[in-house]
């Protein structure tokens, strides 16, 4: 499967045209007679065609949007880091679970920004700010950046950006794997790459339009012989036939095509893992039904527990019993198969 993605539609920011990446990529998509349309916001592109939520959806997620991030400051990124740094918004995955079904509404189409080297000024000033403190920027709080990586270059320079900076650091996650045009640069270590991981029937069921499990780990191996800190984001964690059995395979698997690629000096004691267990709103299970009508993912309310969250608004998790079921066993197989790995949560 090729998925490099190309849009079916762009719309730009005329504002965009002022900076060299934007006139490039417009120029670009018009000599290769992809529509493209100026646009008064990247917030704000309207006349999406579909006529159920579903296919406005799916246009949307074939749309490009080229635009500037504005603003004065990053906004916070808790658990993961202190800062995003908002290099693109949303991917051209599916996942029937994505959380940007939620935060962006239907009509999450692709937006990347092209005042890199402003956005990395910024991440300097607010580096500076919490000296002699090291500052975390996530580079995948409301996106998965890698698909976008071959028209923009922004990981390329955000990684060599924050391989000058003593006390900076950056990190994103992806479920993508074309990772090449970054394994050469200068990083020193200063960028942590995570992929994020599932069972290969819950990636077959619910992660539409994402690579495999396999392609994933393979991928991981090409960053970790890059010399990068590397780290795993187990999520969503699902409860269905076997699963135990499941995710211990993939732990397994992991560990067995991770020792193949690693290089001599290689310790799992380096790796990280995150551990997020499945959970919905009310508004993302209507969400997620208006799109998906026919999905099995398990949202009935009656098995889980209503938690408030921080943003002020519940969501419904796994029943205490259960919840801690899932993490005696997750940590038990990190432990058993990465020996000294670091699970950073646990939610
Ligand atoms: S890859 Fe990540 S950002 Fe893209 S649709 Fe899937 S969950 Fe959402």
């Amino acid at each position: 499967m090729n998925l490099n993605f190309e849009p079916k539609q762009v719309f730009y920011e005329p504002e965009a045209l002022n900076y060299p990446l934007g006139k490039k990529l417009v120029d670009y998509f018009r000599q290769i007679k992809i529509p493209v349309k100026a646009t008064s916001s990247h917030n704000r592109i309207t006349g999406l065609s579909g006529d159920t939520a579903a296919k406005t959806y799916f246009e949307a997620k074939k749309t490009l949007v080229i635009g500037v991030k504005r603003g004065k400051t990053f906004q916070t990124c808790k658990p993961s880091a202190h800062y995003q740094l908002p290099l693109t918004t949303s991917c051209p995955g599916m996942c029937e679970y994505c959380y940007l079904a939620t935060t962006l509404g239907a009509r999450p189409y692709i937006r990347i920004y092209v005042n890199i080297n402003e956005l990395l000024e910024k991440a300097q000033t607010l580096i500076q700010e919490r000296l002699p403190e090291i500052t975390y920027f996530e580079g995948a709080a409301v996106s998965d950046p890698i698909p976008m990586e071959h028209y923009t270059g922004s990981l390329r320079k955000s990684i060599e950006f924050f391989g000058r900076q003593p006390q900076g650091r950056f990190r994103f996650v992806t479920k993508f794997t074309d990772v090449d045009s970054l394994l050469n640069l200068e990083h020193h270590g200063h960028t942590r790459f995570r992929f994020s991981l599932n069972c290969e029937e819950i990636i077959r069921n619910y992660e539409h339009g994402t690579p495999s499990a396999e392609n994933r780990i393979k991928a991981a191996g090409k960053v970790l012989r890059a010399g990068y800190p590397l780290g795993f984001i187990i999520a969503p964690i699902i409860r269905f036939e076997n699963w135990m059995d499941q995710y211990e395979k993939l732990f397994a698997d992991l560990a067995e095509q991770l020792k193949a690629a690693s290089p001599a000096n290689f310790s799992p004691a380096a790796l990280t893992f995150e551990f997020i267990t499945h959970r919905f709103s009310s508004r993302a299970k209507s969400n997620i039904l208006n799109i998906y009508p026919q999905t099995s993912l398990p949202m009935d309310e009656a098995s889980r527990k209503f938690k408030f969250g921080q943003f002020g608004y519940g969501k419904y998790v796994y029943p205490p019993v259960e919840m801690e079921e899932i993490k005696t066993s997750f940590l038990a197989f990190m432990n058993r198969h990465f020996p000294g790995a670091k699970a950073k949560y646990f939610i």
